[in-house]
């Protein structure tokens, strides 16, 4: 085992985080290593912080406890639990993965990195980190902390993403063929501590002696990143419709963005272009007692553009406004049950904005 590698497995054996889908060095030896707990944390943490994700795995984990029991969750269920998590896709993929290794591998996970690979929401980060983490496998797991310490350690000066081709060949170099797991959780466990973003403390790090960055003092310009291009700007509004202590939520379109999540009815925004200004669903007889325009705008960052959102509010004199279709994609929800309904982060902020309006009193 090469020197570097002695030295990061020495840090983890006296470091390494707790956390509660890993089996660490200090870990009771009864613990085992569970893959479905792997797999879950794994696709929680795609895109998201540790602390972020550990209330929603336990969650998760109590309530589905292993794949065969997520599978035959209702989607709903599984869509309202994740709320608030974000990414919304990772969800949906979640449960056609664990329906698919419930019913074609009998609740256990493939090993193998290519059989993973073909799994709903399983790319190359998360096959690696799978056959790594719960399987013991050599493999190259690379995620953002770990590219961090790599290109710190060798001084790779090509800007991401086009320099993931060298950091790969240079962690190819480096993994160990044994404990290759604990390897890969020890250099993300530096990038997380001490090998940080900003201020790295490389006088207290294992591996400074062989690091270069860290002797020549030029860590923390490492990596290089390629200029990124603004987000668009988005906007688009949605509509509080109440009735008798009740708000009309709809069920978003599967194939369109948080498909399948439960959300305030808007005017059909996306990605690509804003809204139109119309309510995407049609309610038949609307007879309002109140209508007003609320002066604080819902924002919000996706992935690729940014969202302003104007939020009207409209109280109803009757409830009969849903026909026949409707009533498959629309419900009336007891208001002082809203944080049941499983809204995604952005109506979850146009609640807020509504609920915190009428305690000022200006309903
Ligand atoms: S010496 Fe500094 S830059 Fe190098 S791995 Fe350690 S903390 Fe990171």
């Amino acid at each position: 085992m090469s020197v570097l590698a002695e030295l990061l497995l020495a840090y983890y054996d006296d470091n390494a985080r707790d956390l509660p889908w890993r089996i660490g060095p200090k870990s009771s030896p009864n613990k085992k290593i569970n893959p479905y707990h792997v797999w879950l944390s794994e696709i929680m943490l795609q895109q998201t912080t540790v602390n972020a994700v550990i209330p929603y795995f336990e969650e998760f984990t109590a309530r589905w406890p292993d794949f065969k029991a997520l599978a035959v969750a209702a989607d709903a269920k599984i869509m309202a639990a994740w709320a608030g998590l974000g990414y919304y896709a990772r969800a949906r993929n979640l449960i056609k993965c664990a329906r698919i290794v419930s019913h074609d591998y009998d609740g256990t996970l493939p090993q193998d990195e290519d059989e993973l690979r073909k799994l709903p929401g399983i790319g190359d980060y998360t096959a690696a980190a799978i056959a790594s983490f719960a399987f013991g496998k050599r493999a190259l797991v690379m995620d953002a902390n770990i590219e961090r310490v790599i290109t710190r350690l060798f001084e790779i000066s090509t800007p991401l993403p086009k320099a993931k081709i060298e950091i790969k060949a240079a962690l190819d170099d480096i993994v160990p063929q044994e404990r290759a797991g604990d390897f890969a959780q020890a250099m993300m466990d530096l990038g997380a501590s001490l090998c940080s973003v900003k201020n790295p403390k490389c006088d207290q790090c294992p591996i400074y002696s062989l690091c270069t960055t860290g002797q020549l003092g030029t860590a923390a310009f490492y990596p290089v990143k390629a200029i990124k291009k603004a987000k668009p700007m988005r906007s688009g509004m949605a509509w509080w419709i109440e009735y008798d202590d009740k708000v009309l939520l709809v069920k978003r379109d599967e194939k369109s963005m948080l498909g399948g999540m439960m959300a305030l009815p808007d005017d059909g925004w996306n990605a690509r272009r804003d809204g139109d200004g119309a309510l995407i669903i049609a309610l038949k007889d609307m007879q309002i007692r109140k209508i007003m325009q609320h002066d604080a705008l819902v924002q919000h960052s996706f992935t690729h553009f940014s969202l302003k959102l104007k939020l009207t509010s409209i109280e109803l004199i009757q409830d009969n406004i849903l026909d026949e279709q409707m009533k498959e994609k629309a419900i009336w929800w007891p208001i002082k049950d809203i944080d049941t309904a499983g809204l995604p982060t952005l109506f979850a902020k146009a609640v807020k904005i509504k609920t915190d309006e009428n305690e000022k009193g200006i309903k």
